[in-house]
């Protein structure tokens, strides 16, 4: 079949990719030209494990392709998915603008009948709005699909290869025959591809999306009550997660959720209950992950006093989660501006988020090659992200090269016991502080 995939990021690029590699030709198109030229001579704008060999692979074998012109990707497709950002807009809701732009473009080039399918994470409606665009701007014939993406940054080739379920509004059933067709090799291992109408499928992403915060949230908050009552969060986390209707995912307590989803899609689902349903509990959700960014430099500051001024901090890990260089809403940015708000210094290592770091925080901070780097001189260690390669350290080094022996672990990564027996003072999140 041949593809085109408009907004090339991390959905369009994985996806596009993917298809590609099923055997489909893809076409990614975007506004970026920068970005486009990027793939063009063989590198990525983004880290995701597996991507990079995929998008070699398929590049060569000439499936996929990268262009800036939208007109004749269409003109070549008979499936156009968008994928473009939806950023949240100043009232909190999700900013569909681009997205409406894009129909309309499809619209005004498109010569015969085409598949439009929407990706972008959508108030619900917005299927609507598009086929309505789309209407009013060409004579053609046409069907839109709402076809939410599931995908989790870190391990999108695998969710896009493997996923769950894939989901599919529509009521134009020969369309949906086609995306079933094209979705088939993805789901052999019998997973559904879930049919229903438009707003149920927007729908599901929201709620997806808050249902995973909420678990996020209330682990933090379970945690912040079992440090307060002297109780252990690590077990209580195995304890309740072994209870099948809790799980055992995505129920570890940290330093807050961040990333380009959750907080605006979030937000996103607030303003699409106002003025007359108040979304009470995705309120306190937000407002306990707030909450939740500030803890680590609360108990660095109870530690070493309000006063930060010529201390220096190493910090272990920027991007907003493992294996992503993605640092959009990242609990790192909150933790790094009010460290240096109170006056003390910070170097930082990530293995792939750097160069988007050095966006953020520009000369502000130190950037180290090592992680072990980060320690020299340092006050204190503070781990934000929970990379493998943190997992077991030389904490012989560590020791010898922090001024103090002091960890701060914002995702519970080491056994306190076991920290305390080589001579840290070790604090985490939800366990007993020393
Ligand atoms: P992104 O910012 O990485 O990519 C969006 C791309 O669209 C950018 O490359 C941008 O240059 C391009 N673009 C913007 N306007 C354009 C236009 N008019 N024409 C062509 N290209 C244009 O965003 P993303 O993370 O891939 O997210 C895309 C959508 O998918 C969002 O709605 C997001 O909420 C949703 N989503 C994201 C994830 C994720 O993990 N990142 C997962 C599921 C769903």
């Amino acid at each position: 079949m041949n593809l085109a995939i408009i907004g090339t990021g991390y959905v369009g690029l994985v996806a596009g990719t993917c298809f590609a590699e099923s055997g489909n030709d893809v076409i990614c198109v975007d506004i970026d030209d920068q970005k486009i030229a990027t793939l063009r001579s063989g590198r990525l704008p983004i880290y995701e494990p597996g991507l990079e060999e995929l998008v070699r692979r398929n590049t060569e074998e000439q499936r996929l392709s990268f262009t800036t012109d939208l007109k004749a990707a269409v003109l070549r497709s008979s499936v156009v998915f968008i994928a473009i950002g939806t950023p949240q807009a100043a009232d909190g809701k999700a900013n569909i603008d681009q997205v409406l732009a894009t129909a309309r473009s499809i619209a005004e080039v498109m010569n015969d009948y085409k598949i439009i399918v929407n990706k972008s994470t959508v108030p619900v409606g917005t299927a609507e709005q598009i086929r309505a665009v789309v209407a009013s701007t060409t004579r053609h014939p046409f069907a839109v699909i709402a076809n939410p993406e599931f995908l989790k940054e870190g391990a999108a080739v695998e969710d896009f290869m493997k996923p769950d379920r894939v989901v599919l509004g529509g009521e134009e059933p020969e369309a949906i025959e086609v995306l079933k067709e094209l979705y088939e090799p993805f789901v052999r291992t019998g997973n559904p591809i879930l049919v229903m109408d438009t707003r149920s499928a927007e729908m599901s992403k929201y709620a997806a999306n808050a249902l995973l915060a909420a678990k996020v949230s209330l682990i933090n908050e379970i945690a912040n009550l079992s440090e307060k009552v002297g109780a252990d969060v690590s077990e209580v986390r195995r304890a309740i997660g072994l209870d099948r209707r809790i799980g055992p995912h995505f129920i570890f307590p940290g330093v807050g959720y961040g990333g380009s989803c959750f907080p605006k899609d979030l937000r996103a689902t607030i303003a699409m209950g106002e003025p007359e349903l108040e979304m009470t509990l995705l309120q306190a959700v937000e407002q306990v992950n707030e909450r939740q960014k500030g803890l680590l430099v609360k108990k660095v500051k109870r530690h070493f006093g309000p006063d930060l001024s010529g201390r220096t901090f190493g910090v272990w890990g920027l991007a907003f989660k493992p294996r992503t260089s993605d640092m959009r809403d990242a609990p790192s940015i909150t933790i790094i501006e009010s460290i240096l708000n109170a006056g003390a210094r910070v170097q930082a290592y990530d293995p792939e988020a750097m160069e988007e770091a050095r966006k953020i925080f520009g000369d502000r901070i130190r950037y180290c090659r090592r992680n072990y780097d980060v320690l020299k001189g340092a006050d204190a260690l503070l781990i934000v992200t929970e990379w493998n390669e943190f997992r077991r350290p030389n904490f012989q080094l560590i020791k010898e090269l922090l001024k103090d022996p002091v960890i701060f672990d914002g995702r519970n990564i080491y056994d306190p016991p076991e920290l305390r027996k080589l001579g840290f003072i070790y604090y985490s999140i939800g366990r007993k502080d020393d």
